[in-house]
């Protein structure tokens, strides 16, 4: 079975972490903070905060920015769950707008109606890997006055412009192993605001300003020593990771445009997309279902994913009536997508395969 998703961790990271275990000095320390400095000069912000998950970088960017218990927080239905959830577990409520059906991506035309005096921040998520409309929302953002938080869990080297993803908001990466680099578990906050970044280094260690003085309520999310190397050295890779992620995808979309019914991602001009996922669109036009095509996929040894099957909104979670809106280009998306293999470990037979297969479907 050619795998939907693995990570490459090189070699290189055994001799360090051998070393780390030596020195006894395991938990959050000198290798977390040369992950972050070099981190945050590879997004291009001023500061980045490492943590244990993408998951609690949102829940430390919204704290930081100072959101809870009575305030509004937009974001996608069309994501994974943690983009919606990291928003409840600070109290806030999320409130959803529709994508856009093209890139899967918010559509800032739907966000402006959903602003009521109660919110304070949009969640933008940079879905499969290519950027939201950053322009668009901080726009809307900057005349109501509400805080812009990238979800760059899938789009780590993405850019728009010369910018790249986690340097226009507050950005928020996950380092999962799926993810374009990985730490294990892990995650990181990137920001260009001193006060952001310090409530953020706060929020990660129990509220601890100075040992044993606590000056707020916080949490532990400190990154482990280990987990900080085998980022330092995944970073290293990450151009040439996302680089074969892309000559795959452009390879794949040759293949998937030829066949009637099947439409390849979308690239928007100025974007540069880090290919997190392949996905595809399964029309109606299609000789299967987006099911079979699947079933029949998998059968001839191909991993695929339908990334997702479920909107947010529709998830078992929210029984509340006001939760049970229509997204009606969510739901579409839903039935539609198939994510095929992208990722840098895909040999050539590999790649050839999945275009075989697909053809002789
Ligand atoms: C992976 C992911 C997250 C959560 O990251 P974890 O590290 O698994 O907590 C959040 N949002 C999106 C869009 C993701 O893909």
């Amino acid at each position: 079975m050619i795998p939907i998703a693995k990570p490459i961790i090189d070699e290189d990271v055994i001799d360090p972490i051998r070393e780390i275990i030596k020195s006894g000095n395991i938990a959050q320390g000198r290798h977390v903070k040369q992950f972050e400095e070099t981190f945050a000069s590879f997004i291009g912000a001023k500061y980045a905060i490492a943590t244990t998950s993408g998951t609690n970088a949102l829940q430390l960017a919204l704290l930081s920015a100072g959101i809870g218990g009575g305030d509004e927080v937009i974001t996608t239905p069309f994501s994974f769950i943690a983009s919606a959830t990291a928003i409840l577990q600070c109290g806030a409520s999320p409130v959803f707008a529709d994508i856009d059906p093209v890139t899967f991506n918010i559509d800032p035309g739907d966000i402006e109606s959903r602003i009521t005096s109660r919110t304070r921040a949009i969640i933008g998520v940079h879905l499969y890997g290519q950027m939201f409309d950053v322009g668009a929302v901080q726009d809307i953002c900057q005349r109501h006055r509400l805080i812009m938080i990238e979800d760059a869990c899938q789009a780590h080297g993405a850019r728009f412009n010369r910018s790249l993803a986690g340097s226009y908001g507050i950005g928020c990466f996950s380092f999962y192993p799926t993810k374009n680099m990985t730490t294990g578990e892990g995650g990181m906050v990137t920001t260009s605001d001193e006060g952001v970044a310090t409530r953020c280094r706060l929020l990660r260690n129990h509220g601890q300003a100075e040992r044993y003085c606590h000056t707020m309520l916080g949490y532990n999310a400190r990154m482990t020593e280990i987990a900080a190397v085998i980022g330092i050295s995944q970073l290293k890779k990450l151009e040439s990771f996302n680089e074969a992620r892309i000559k795959n995808a452009n390879f794949l979309s040759d293949v998937v445009s030829s066949i009637k019914g099947l439409i390849p991602p979308h690239i928007l001009p100025d974007h540069r997309h880090v290919f997190h996922q392949y996905t595809i669109r399964v029309t109606s036009d299609y000789k299967m279902s987006r099911d079979e095509l699947k079933k029949y996929l998998e059968c001839n040894g191909i991993g695929c994913g339908v990334h997702y099957p479920v909107p947010i909104h529709l998830q078992p979670m929210f029984d509340k009536p006001d939760c049970k809106l229509s997204y009606p280009r969510a739901e579409q998306a839903a039935r539609e997508v198939l994510s095929l293999p992208v990722h840098p470990s895909l040999t050539t037979q590999d790649i050839n395969t999945i275009a075989e297969v697909l053809r002789n479907a």
